[in-house]
């Protein structure tokens, strides 16, 4: 690989590492033969959620670290002028869950991840406390845009229209069991069309096979903390854990 390319890959990998730590992890289990069956693209990596480098191989033998190299240090839209880093994504590349939010924010842009401000605790205590899995390695997490919107405003067009081939190819990467959309942009961006996400959260949609589930955005939960909306997510994951135990 060009020494180039290395560079955001290492940095990347080096901030993912920082970012286990912080989430708890002490170790990282690491086998000769696991990553023989990675190189060969053949490693069923379900019960390893956490290798590195090879944790972005999924199981349809697609590579994340393929679609991540092809975005490279992206300058396809004005959101890389801004950019402290990318935020490609974190989680368990073999995941059933997939989560789409909006786009990176102030904390994400600083170090690299996605949801690990104010809104990723809120999301982290859905998953962890609201449907008892494990944010790491039950779920993969990434967003329309890649790259943080100034001030924290949506997302534009031209900004989610250049974005969004690294969606798809990362959707079907990971081939999930279930996407959940989190708030309007996401549920738009998937479904191709604009969504009242009040009116239209809690129902079930189909993106490219797969099972699509719309609800409010965690930093909308934050804003706006009544019983109403809280009891409303609730009942979206319920929906959502129901269909992951099929
Ligand atoms: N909000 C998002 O939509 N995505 C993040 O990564 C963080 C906050």
């Amino acid at each position: 690989m060009e020494t180039s390319k290395q560079a955001p890959l290492l940095r990347e990998l080096k901030n993912y590492l920082i970012h286990l730590k912080d989430m708890g992890y002490t170790d990282i289990p690491l086998e000769a033969d696991l990553f023989a069956n990675a190189q060969q693209g053949t490693a069923p990596l379900e019960s390893h959620p956490l290798q590195s480098p090879n944790e972005m191989i999924s199981k349809n033998n697609k590579s994340l670290i393929a679609v991540r190299q092809e975005l490279g240090d992206c300058t396809r839209c004005k959101l890389s002028e801004g950019r402290k880093n990318i935020v490609f994504g974190s989680g368990n590349p073999n995941a059933d869950l997939v989560f789409v939010g909006e786009g990176p924010g102030a904390d994400e842009d600083e170090q690299g991840f996605p949801f690990v401000g104010r809104a990723g605790k809120k999301l982290t205590e859905i998953i962890e406390k609201g449907m008892g899995l494990n944010r790491e390695k039950d779920t993969y997490i990434c967003n329309i845009v890649k790259c943080r919107p100034p001030g924290n405003r949506d997302p534009e067009a031209d900004e989610i229209a250049a974005c969004k081939p690294f969606l798809i190819q990362q959707l079907k990467a990971i081939k999930p069991k279930v996407i959940v959309a989190l708030g309007k942009p996401a549920a738009s961006t998937l479904l191709g069309r604009s969504v009242a996400i009040t009116k239209e959260r809690g129902t079930w949609h189909e993106y490219e096979g797969i099972k699509l589930m719309l609800t409010f955005h965690p930093a909308y939960l934050i804003r706006f903390p009544t019983l109403e909306n809280r009891k409303a997510v609730h009942e979206d994951i319920k929906k959502v854990l129901k269909e992951l135990k099929k």
